[in-house]
């Protein structure tokens, strides 16, 4: 299994986003949370292709 990109693009979304602009799977993303650099307890949501591994921002935090 390849490892996953460490690179983030950082994506808009209209009404939704399921389908991968790099590879074009269509059945949705994993999650990953990753702590900012800055000091906050929000942590950043990330999503992960399933089929390529690209990893995108879609500018939300939990
Ligand atoms: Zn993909």
């Amino acid at each position: 299994m390849d490892k996953a990109s460490d690179e983030v693009g950082e994506m808009d979304v209209a009404d939704e986003f399921r389908v991968c602009p790099g590879c074009e799977y269509q059945r949705g993303f994993h999650v990953s949370f990753v702590k900012p650099a800055e000091k906050t307890d929000a942590l950043r949501l990330v999503l992960i292709c399933p089929g390529c591994g690209d990893r995108f921002d879609i500018g939300k935090s939990i």
